[in-house]
């Protein structure tokens, strides 16, 4: 009962930069929010937690976290090809610290605002901190990107780059130097400046929301990057009775990982790394055309990295046509 008016407190910030939109009959402040959702489009609902310490470094700033919080579940609407619409958020933080509340809602309340996504409901809590996010979006129906739609022959098509998240997790946690094996050294100035845009895809992923949309009624199936490429494209093989073979070397890269990082590594980290938040997609060979004029028009590199075949499981092939293994598949929980 003590801490109910810092309880309160904490929740009149929140309400106050939650957002509006004309499709929320009721939002923060009853028991339950009322929403109206658009006739003839299907409700798409997802939801994903940040635990301290697991999903982002001990010490990340609380902009950054908020940022994180809403990023990685706009991603999971862009993976079925929803637009989005509301969240809900549920906070549980270690005391009732106003500063800490405002940090959080600059980044959450920043990209909220991007893609018109009202906050409706939540609730707050005392506790180790812990973040939940649910988010709300409508896809026309029969519309969605699943991961069941693959077919042989489909193309294997991934957006933007991969591995900076996980190469920056690695400089963090100190377990890997760039350049251990450095044959280009990088001057210090350009390795910093390197370094703070892969610690940027770490803290701040882009949901592919516009790519998404695109892409709906396009692709055949899709997924969001977040466990690691092999892990994540296993799982739309898995789901629609398939197998894919994808080259290592076509798969994009950031200048800055390829800056900083030989080969052995940056290859580690673009296939098994995770928390990149790019969609990993399927399509016909005959929609070529409109996978890359859907890229164009949404401002998101698209690069085709494979195909899909019959049989089971996911191989990958280097230059030479060898099979080419990561050391591990992705990111697991529970290891
Ligand atoms: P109840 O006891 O009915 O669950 P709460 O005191 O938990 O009520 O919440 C009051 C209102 O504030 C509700 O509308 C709830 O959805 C909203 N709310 C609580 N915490 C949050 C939060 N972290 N973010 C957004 N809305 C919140
Ligand atoms: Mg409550």
């Amino acid at each position: 009962v003590a801490e109910r008016p810092a309880e309160f407190d904490l929740i009149e910030r929140i309400r106050r930069r939650a957002g509006m939109r004309d499709d929320v009959v009721l939002g923060i402040g009853d028991d339950a929010a009322l929403l109206q959702v658009p006739a003839g489009r299907q409700l798409v609902v997802a939801m994903d937690t940040l635990n301290s310490g697991v999903h982002f470094p001990v010490g990340t700033a609380a902009a950054d976290i908020g940022w994180k919080a809403l990023a990685v579940n706009l991603s999971d609407l862009a993976a079925m090809g929803a637009e989005p619409a509301w969240c809900a958020l549920s906070l549980s933080l270690p005391d009732a610290g106003t500063g800490w509340v405002d940090g959080f809602l600059d980044g959450f309340s920043g990209l909220a605002g991007m893609h018109r996504v009202a906050l409706v409901g939540g609730d707050t809590t005392r506790g180790p901190l812990s973040v939940c996010v649910t988010v709300h979006g409508f896809v026309e129906a029969g519309r969605a990107l699943r991961r069941d739609g693959a077919r042989v022959g489909d193309d294997v098509w991934v957006s933007g780059s991969l591995g900076d998240a996980a190469a920056a997790l690695s400089i963090v946690t100190g377990g890997s130097a760039p350049r251990a094996s450095g044959k280009a050294p990088v001057a210090p100035g350009d390795a910093a400046s390197a370094v703070a845009q892969l610690r940027r895809r770490l803290d701040r992923p882009v949901p592919r929301i516009a790519l998404g949309r695109a892409l709906a009624g396009l692709a055949n199936a899709a997924i969001d990057v977040s466990d690691g490429l092999l892990a994540d494209l296993a799982h739309i093989a898995r789901a629609s009775g398939v197998a894919a073979c994808i080259e290592v070397d076509a798969l994009p890269a950031s200048t800055a990982l390829r800056a900083l990082f030989d080969d052995g590594p940056r290859r580690r980290f673009q296939a098994a790394g995770g928390d990149d938040y790019e969609l990993c997609f399927t399509a016909a060979p005959g929609r070529r055309e409109a996978v890359e004029a859907a890229a164009c028009a949404t401002a998101t590199p698209a690069t085709r990295i494979g195909r899909i075949t019959e049989g089971e499981g996911v191989v990958v092939l280097d230059r030479a046509g060898a099979v080419w293994r990561p050391p591990r598949s992705g990111w697991q929980h529970f290891d």
